[in-house]
């Protein structure tokens, strides 16, 4: 038996996991979950799931967690806090952790089921984008094994199994994008939240959905393939393909191309990441090619989506850019929910802050944690300058 602690368990992901868990009562067990404020759902994950720990992030909902736990007849320990998130994150009586919060707030939790040596089925992209090179340090000094769940990085994963080193070293990453909502249309200073917040073929958390509207999400990506696969930027290529039926790709030195497919249902990927190098069944339904009929690939635009262009550029900078990159999305992406400003504005507030603000390269932990957070400020600060002209 392996036991699992899911960190977002009432998120997309977390969700999509206990499902394929619930699958394999004899292979997994569920050690803990955790959420940030929804104490209902956390308690009604841990009541189906069986969890013997619920933690909730906020730590004055300590009392309403225990209510909740109790309605709903689960006899899981009560915890608050996000150091008692990190501490599920690197519990001994836990062998895998699923990285499933969203943005920065995952990046500390993901350090520590990493520097305690767990299996670590990583969504949470941003921990990659900002722990970067550290990160991967870490897990090769513990002896972590590290699985992407991100769709496009399992893909690439599957497409790079059995590669020698050579073969690995002279590849390309193809990272396929499904081109987001607004793909095909040219003014985009009117999108509304409503329109941002729905993919076309995939079912995701919020701020997500929005990133892939923008196209953050693959500039997000195409820092996270940089490190997750030690591939230098200019052997990472993003290609547009609406019908996000290939998740991704390696092109070989000889031409050769394997491209992994699949429906577009993240139990796929949580599923060959907990039975590597075992195939689990996720209850997915396969592909139907005679529904399918056609595949078509595009060149991104990146004068329409600059924020793809800013994540190589981040690469570029080097240092602190990513991290600077991610605090002003994801404080852009927030700002735009809560109606305060424009769709476009993302990548306004992004360009301001990666060019504007280059603070010292962190060395660990810590450092990264005081990153962001500082970036955050001055993204805010900025923001509200901004808005204030937008008034006046
Ligand atoms: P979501 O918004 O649906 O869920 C987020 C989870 O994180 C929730 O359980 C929430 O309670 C928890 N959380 C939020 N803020 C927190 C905080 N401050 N402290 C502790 N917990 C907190 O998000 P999602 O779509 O499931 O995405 C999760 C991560 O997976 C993201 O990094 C996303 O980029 C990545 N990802 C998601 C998908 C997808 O299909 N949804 C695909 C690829 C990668
Ligand atoms: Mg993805």
């Amino acid at each position: 038996m392996e036991s699992i602690a899911i960190l977002g368990a009432t998120g997309s992901i977390g969700k999509s996991s206990l499902d394929v868990i619930s699958r394999y009562p004899d292979r997994f067990t569920v050690y803990a979950v955790t959420a940030n404020s929804s104490v209902k759902k956390i308690a009604q994950a841990a009541k189906d799931s069986g969890a013997k720990v619920a933690v909730i992030a906020d730590k004055e909902l300590l009392g309403a967690l225990q209510e909740e736990l109790r309605a709903a007849g689960s006899t899981a320990e009560a915890l608050a806090g996000s150091k008692a998130i990190d501490e599920i994150a690197a519990n001994p009586e836990v062998d895998i952790v699923i990285g499933a919060i969203v943005g920065a707030a995952g990046i500390s939790s993901t350090f520590k089921a990493a520097e305690a040596g767990k299996k670590l089925l990583l969504a949470n992209k941003e921990s990659v984008v900002c722990g970067g090179r550290i990160l991967m340090d870490a897990i090769k000094a513990s002896g972590a094994v590290l699985m992407p769940v991100d769709s496009e990085h399992n893909a690439i994963f599957q497409c790079l199994v059995g590669a020698t080193k050579k073969a690995r070293c002279e590849a390309n990453i193809i990272l396929t994008c499904s081109g987001g909502p607004f793909r095909q249309r040219q003014d985009l200073s009117d999108v509304t939240v409503e329109e941002a917040t729905h993919h076309p073929n995939w079912s995701m958390g919020k701020k997500i959905t929005v990133d892939s509207a923008t196209l953050m999400n693959k500039g997000l990506e195409v820092i996270e393939a940089r490190w997750l696969f030690d591939f230098e930027p200019e052997r990472i290529q993003v290609v547009v393909h609406p019908q996000s039926v290939i998740h991704s790709m390696v092109q070989y030195a000889d031409g050769v191309v394997i491209a992994q497919m699949g429906a577009p249902d993240m139990r796929n990927t949580i599923a060959y990441s907990l039975g590597f190098p075992e195939r689990l069944d996720a209850g997915v339904e396969p592909l139907n090619f005679s529904k399918i009929k056609t595949l078509t690939f595009e060149e991104p635009d990146l004068k329409r989506f600059p924020q793809l262009g800013y994540a190589y550029d981040a690469l570029k900078l080097g240092g602190a850019a990513s991290i600077v990159l991610n605090a002003a999305n994801e404080i852009g992406v927030e700002a735009f929910i809560q109606g305060k400003i424009g769709f476009t504005d993302i990548a306004r507030l992004c360009h301001a802050m990666m060019y504007g603000f280059q603070p010292p390269t962190p060395t660990n932990l810590e450092e990264i944690l005081e990153t962001d957070k500082e970036a955050r400020k001055l993204a805010q600060s900025w923001l509200e300058g901004f808005c204030d002209k937008l008034e006046n």
